[in-house]
């Protein structure tokens, strides 16, 4: 071949293999000038999507609360009631057998309860401890069981869920306490005779005139501070004591219904019935 054709050859040659060279990488930077752009795009838009249109998720209910009311039906019961029927909780009322049939009223307010959805009727003995004749009632067994029994037959009651009058006593397959040492004796029998026995984590106290000593934001702290600390008889599950009678009175009325919307704005409790309370029975 004539030299200089092969020269030109050559020449053209190394051109093609430079022209492949610069438009290959030319392509290779642009694909990967679009692929680190697409990636950025790919990285940025979920993320701030996500922000803006993904709604949280509400907190999972996870801590139950059981309101209960003791002594009814009285002067109070009808406030009480008025509160729990606006707010639509499940809550759980210990009856005094006695005081249904103390005036036509009283009885009156106990078939609307047992005609409303959000109350559960329990058993707090027929003369409550025999007009609070506590020592007397919890050192004879059998006349205390047929206290309870005589309660549960007029009112018809079939749980054999009880609350004992003036004492913090609990009997269930898995809790056993009696706050009062000389009562043992008598929870035990009551306990072999099929009643299960309920008491309270948390009571709201009231004075000599029927007012209540701590305000919803105080009752509030403590259901907060009891769950926290674990000081419930059943973890995650907390029992509170209060009295219809003292919501007779309009604040302290008020300060119920702010509890109990308080309480609902916490996501993360729920309401219960007694009767739900985590293993009562074997
Ligand atoms: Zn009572």
């Amino acid at each position: 071949m004539d030299p200089d054709r092969e020269a030109e050859q050559v020449a053209s040659q190394i051109l093609r293999t430079s022209f492949i060279t610069v438009v290959f990488t030319a392509c290779n930077y642009y694909k990967t000038e679009t692929t680190a752009s697409v990636n950025t795009i790919q990285f940025s838009l979920p993320d701030s999507a996500s922000k803006t249109a993904v709604p949280s998720l509400p907190k999972k209910k996870t801590k139950t609360i059981y309101l209960t009311f003791d002594d009814g039906p009285n002067k109070g019961t009808k406030k009480m009631m008025h509160v729990v029927q606006e707010e639509q909780i499940p809550v759980t009322l210990f009856i005094v057998g006695q005081h249904v049939y103390g005036s036509k009223e009283q009885a009156a307010i106990f078939d609307s309860l047992v005609a409303s959805k959000y109350f559960e009727i329990a058993n707090h003995s027929y003369t409550h401890a025999f007009q609070n004749k506590f020592a007397k009632f919890y050192t004879v067994p059998d006349s205390a069981l047929k206290d309870f029994v005589r309660c549960a037959d007029s009112l018809h009651l079939t749980a054999n869920i009880v609350r004992t009058p003036g004492r913090n006593i609990w009997r269930t397959a898995t809790v056993s306490s009696t706050d009062i040492n000389s009562s043992k004796s008598a929870a035990d029998s009551l306990y072999k005779n099929g009643l299960t026995q309920v008491g309270w984590d948390l009571e709201w106290h009231y004075n000599d005139t029927l007012k209540l000593t701590n305000s919803s934001d105080e009752m509030l702290l403590q259901v907060d501070s009891m769950f926290a600390h674990n000081k419930t008889k059943t973890p995650d599950h907390l029992i509170i004591l209060a009295h219809d009678q003292v919501y007779a009175d309009a604040a302290d009325s008020a300060e119920l219904h702010q509890f109990i919307i308080r309480l609902k704005q916490k996501e993360e409790y729920n309401f219960e019935m007694v009767s739900k309370y985590p293993r009562l029975k074997n």
